[in-house]
């Protein structure tokens, strides 16, 4: 699945290749994603040009001078950047249509993704109740100290939650943890200041280097059948159930926490 490093990379490949770009129109192909697509989407963007591409959480916000377009890649949703026409395949949903030439497609063999346009996107209902971005500085150690004072709830479901701190995904939150040394079970109220400055710092650190290793990927956007870049993570106890921890040797567990598959090294983690 797509998580905020991976939603980053793209619109970091995207962003040079879409500044500027007239839209046409747009072939909407399958209607029924996650949400259905509006039936106007094509005459809303029409004759629209891109401003920029930015990022809310795991949202892209293609910005045109009416307002914007705001793209969800789901559980398997990709962009690509066609130079000029090709047939689509199977899964090939939407394109966006530019007066170059060039599209954008997306493809999304599960159809949990989504398009929408808004003119005012912030206040757009999937975005205005989301928490600060993890890589801006309002999401500190004061903030989730604050914010977790008198709560029960497990440190690593209070890090997933939206509404807390947006888009840092079930990977992350693992290799955070491990990286604070703070078990993902702990109650988020019990938990000292001092020990959310580690947290923090190791959250930022773990989507910093994944968005750094996907940079190595861009040029995917711009060639025709290209993958766009998702990337080896470098992971730490992410997937490595029974193996030996990286820095005592006692074998990483895997529990189910929040519905989610955690795992953590009961030796370096309390
Ligand atoms: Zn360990």
């Amino acid at each position: 699945m797509p998580e905020l490093p991976e939603v980053e990379t793209t619109r970091l490949g995207l962003e040079p290749l879409l500044v500027g770009q007239r839209i046409t129109g747009a072939d909407v192909r399958q209607r029924k994603l996650r949400w259905p697509v509006d039936t106007e989407l094509a005459s809303q963007l029409r004759d629209q040009s891109v401003r920029s591409v930015t990022r809310r959480g795991k949202y892209l916000l293609v910005t045109i001078e009416s307002g914007a377009l705001l793209i969800h890649l789901g559980m398997s949703g990709s962009l690509r950047f066609l130079p000029e026409a090709q047939a689509p395949s199977l899964h090939d949903h939407i394109d966006l249509l530019f007066a170059s030439g060039a599209q954008l497609r997306f493809n999304d063999p599960r159809r949990f993704g989504s398009m929408h346009f808004s003119v005012n996107p912030h206040d757009h209902w999937l975005l205005r109740d989301l928490g600060p971005e993890p890589l801006a500085k309002g999401f500190s150690a004061d903030y989730l100290w604050k914010i977790s004072r008198g709560r029960r709830i497990a440190i690593k479901q209070l890090l997933m939650n939206g509404r807390i701190v947006v888009g840092v995904g079930n990977i992350y939150a693992s290799e955070g943890l491990f990286r604070a040394g703070i078990h993902p079970r702990r109650a988020a109220g019990r938990i000292a200041r001092c020990r959310y400055g580690l947290l923090i710092d190791a959250v930022k650190a773990v989507l910093d280097e994944a968005i750094r290793a996907g940079g190595t990927t861009l040029r995917d956007f711009s060639d025709g059948d290209g993958r766009p870049g998702y990337f080896q993570r470098e992971l730490l106890v992410y997937g490595r159930e029974g193996e030996p921890c990286v820095r005592c040797a006692t074998s990483i567990i895997k529990r189910v926490l929040g519905q989610r598959a955690t795992f953590y090294c009961p030796s370096c983690q309390r």
